[in-house]
């Protein structure tokens, strides 16, 4: 079986592999930046812990919640394409600013940053689901295909940026992600042939059905529900994974056996596990829901991320085990540790990039950046939640808080296998797959899957 795609998926591919490399790089050596003393080799700003943290947490959500006026900028303004265009700009800028060695510029490369992530980080998504016709069966597996290419990005870029940043100087770090983003900016260039009749901007009176003095359909309503149901989702997942770089990551430091073959293993480079997981194992998820979905078998998006949200949840089941054994004094064997982030990442892949495609199947056409800027501003309050999980667990105690994270996300998950029948009705056969020949020189085909 050859499914192939459009060849607008490579160059949104492409784009986006480098604007997380900019981002995942510029993350990666961030705090250590901040901590680093004032004096001696490769000097830093030195804060203490909990003020660079503080920051830390702000730009991780800020970029993420910036996303809602990115989208409504595409949807009332420039449409989603000259958006992105603008976003890797604001990008490019941003790095460069942190690239000086100066208060101001670091602030200003901060806002910079985080409006450019905003613009560029929800549309480019969006950009993707518009590669695709309505119905058509192979979105879901382009959404994963493009979900590679930010997990390569995520995991390239902090053994690069964060070798050369910590090793030679921080704001050469920073510039090299510019670079990456600057990379990024000539391939969507390069690309804009293949991406003519996706991301315009389309007055709200022209799109079908509407016209701007009518309000929302009866459907579009139910639509947005349950897609707002959805992002509910959404922040429970994100607050449990991205436990990877907080608790998890201090936790694989403080208690889990590294020592492989007479050698201990850093704590760092662990970090770089998950994206590699995504990138070996997303296909294969994929692949498997799509045969799923041809033999007529159960595929919506909320059934799968059910499954997925279940499946993260008993990675933290691992994690438990591992606390079990540290409990007793000595340190957890590290196949926990590794079968947790293989368990977080085969569920990661049921859910994230599907509800990416979901969002684009539901949402109201005059509405839809603006969708994907609440996904990604729910998926930044995830973010800012396991912030304050990983701070609970320092007084609760990592074995009930790994335990807690497995319990909350296998009910999640059940709750919504119990009630996604009903849900499934409010999106009124928005997932339907209307298979159709592909037409002729339609910009069809070039990467197969
Ligand atoms: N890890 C994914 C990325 O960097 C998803 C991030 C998110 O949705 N917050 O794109």
């Amino acid at each position: 079986m050859k499914n192939r795609h459009p060849k607008g998926l490579v160059v949104l591919f492409f784009t986006e592999m480098w604007e997380r490399f900019s981002f995942y790089g510029m993350r990666a050596i961030f705090v250590l930046y901040m901590t680093r003393e004032t004096m001696g080799q490769n000097p830093g700003m030195g804060w203490d812990n909990t003020e660079a943290l503080a920051l830390y947490g702000w730009y991780t959500m800020l970029v993420y919640v910036m996303a809602i006026p990115g989208g409504i900028i595409a949807d009332r303004l420039l449409g989603q394409k000259k958006t992105v265009f603008l976003g890797g700009l604001l990008i490019i800028a941003g790095q460069f600013a942190l690239a000086f060695n100066s208060h101001i510029a670091f602030y200003a490369g901060l806002v910079l940053l985080i409006s450019g992530v905003g613009c560029l980080k929800p549309n480019i998504s969006s950009m993707v689901g518009g590669l695709y016709r309505e119905g058509d069966s192979r979105r879901d597996f382009g959404f994963t295909i493009f979900y590679i290419g930010i997990n390569i990005g995520a995991m390239t870029a902090p053994l690069i940026v964060g070798y050369i940043g910590n090793v030679y100087n921080w704001h050469l770090g920073f510039a090299l992600a510019g670079f990456g983003m600057l990379l990024g900016q000539v391939v969507y260039i390069w690309g804009q042939k293949y991406l003519k009749d996706v991301g315009n901007l389309v007055p709200v009176n022209k799109i079908e059905g509407t016209n701007k003095h009518v309000s929302l359909t009866k459907i579009e309503k139910d639509r947005i529900v349950v897609l707002l149901i959805s992002f509910l989702i959404v922040i429970i997942f994100w607050a449990a994974y991205e436990q990877a770089g907080g608790l998890m990551n201090l936790y694989t430091e403080e208690k889990i056996n590294r020592v492989v073959f007479g050698w201990e293993i850093p704590t760092a480079p662990f970090q770089f596990v998950p994206a590699f997981f995504v990138v070996v194992f997303g296909a294969p998820v994929a692949a498997y829901w799509h045969r799923r979905q041809r033999k007529g078998k159960e595929t919506s998006a909320l059934f799968k991320m059910a499954l997925g949200i279940m499946i993260t949840g008993s990675g933290f089941l691992m994690m438990s085990a591992a606390a079990l054994q540290a409990n007793t004094g000595m340190k957890a064997m590290l196949i926990f540790l590794i079968l947790s982030y293989w368990l977080q990442v085969i569920g990661e892949l049921s859910l994230s990039p599907v509800a990416l495609s979901f969002i684009t199947k539901l949402a109201p056409a005059k509405y839809s950046s603006i969708m994907m800027g609440v996904y990604f501003a729910a998926t930044g309050l995830g973010n800012k939640v396991a912030g304050l999980v990983g701070q609970i667990a320092q007084k609760a105690g990592e074995l009930e808080v790994f335990t807690g994270i497995f319990i909350f996300c296998v009910l999640f998950g059940l709750l919504l296998l119990v009630f996604f029948r009903k849900l499934k009705k409010l999106a009124h056969g928005a997932e339907d797959i209307k298979e159709e020949p592909l037409v002729e020189g339609e910009a069809q085909a070039v990467i197969e899957s």
